[in-house]
């Protein structure tokens, strides 16, 4: 059961605003995509929830508790970057099994959850690679291994596709489509590529200058879009 509330949240960097007051309930198991421009404020409101940022005003809540000032690693989310943040000098299996480590698992556990995710992610063959043995896809994999490991309760994704060439993002955004039918996960993923979002979102959010102008299932936010901006953004080609 996770559940994740965002509750008339507003950030600032100094005296500038840059998130106005946002509002998104995401429902346990639900996988919200938060799409717009370059600069809008997308990972901004993903690092609030990570506690990476800040709150200027409103709440964060994860299954109904308000989380505003609990540290990062107090909360049970694990967050996926476009850069990867590997480890060079790591093996792929010491990379996934890094946070278990940290969290004291017992070795055959975490030895058992790296070869699980290993598997779901096609990466067996490469487990006592270094990341620079890998290539691009591989090396995002990895990341994503690293969080499905340690069974977070909520997924952040920001823009993990976004170095990846066209092709491998088509496959791979697949592949995470598959990930999320299988393990039912709960999370909240943020992209500027409006097809990425209209493929992944059971509801999307379309975010506009630090505001959610709409939210709602793809295919009604495209039938039915409430602004001119989603309109435009979602009606342009990506
Ligand atoms: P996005 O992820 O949608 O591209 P960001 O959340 O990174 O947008 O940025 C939203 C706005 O906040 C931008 O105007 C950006 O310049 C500003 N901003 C982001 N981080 C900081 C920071 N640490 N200090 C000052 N301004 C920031
Ligand atoms: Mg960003």
């Amino acid at each position: 059961m996770a559940t994740v509330s965002l509750d008339g949240v507003r950030k600032s960097f100094g005296k500038t605003p840059v998130i106005h007051g946002v509002d998104i309930d995401i429902a346990d198991g639900e996988f919200i995509v938060i799409v717009g421009p370059s600069g809008c404020g997308k990972s901004t409101l993903l690092r609030m929830v990570a506690g990476l940022e800040t709150v200027t005003d409103g709440e964060v809540r994860i299954d109904g508790e308000r989380v505003n000032d609990k540290e990062p690693m107090d909360r049970d989310i694990a967050m996926v970057f476009q850069n990867y943040a590997l480890y060079p000098h790591m093996s792929v299996f010491d990379n996934m099994a890094y946070g278990l480590k940290i969290a004291k698992t017992p070795k055959p556990e975490i030895e058992e959850r790296v070869r699980t995710a290993a598997t779901m992610l096609q990466l067996d063959p490469y487990l006592a690679r270094k990341p620079r043995e890998l290539s691009g896809g591989q090396r995002q994999r990895v990341a994503m291994g690293r969080a499905i490991v340690r069974k977070p309760a909520v997924f952040l994704f920001d823009e993990p596709l976004s170095n990846l060439d066209a092709k491998l993002r088509v496959q791979m955004r697949l592949e995470i489509k598959q990930l999320q039918r299988q393990l039912g996960i709960t999370a909240l993923y943020v992209t500027h590529d409006q097809v990425e979002a209209m493929t992944l979102a059971d509801r999307m959010v379309v975010m506009n200058a630090g505001r959610a102008d709409q939210i709602g299932a793809p295919l009604q936010v495209y039938a039915d879009p409430r602004t001119e901006f989603v309109a435009g953004f979602i009606g342009s080609p990506p």
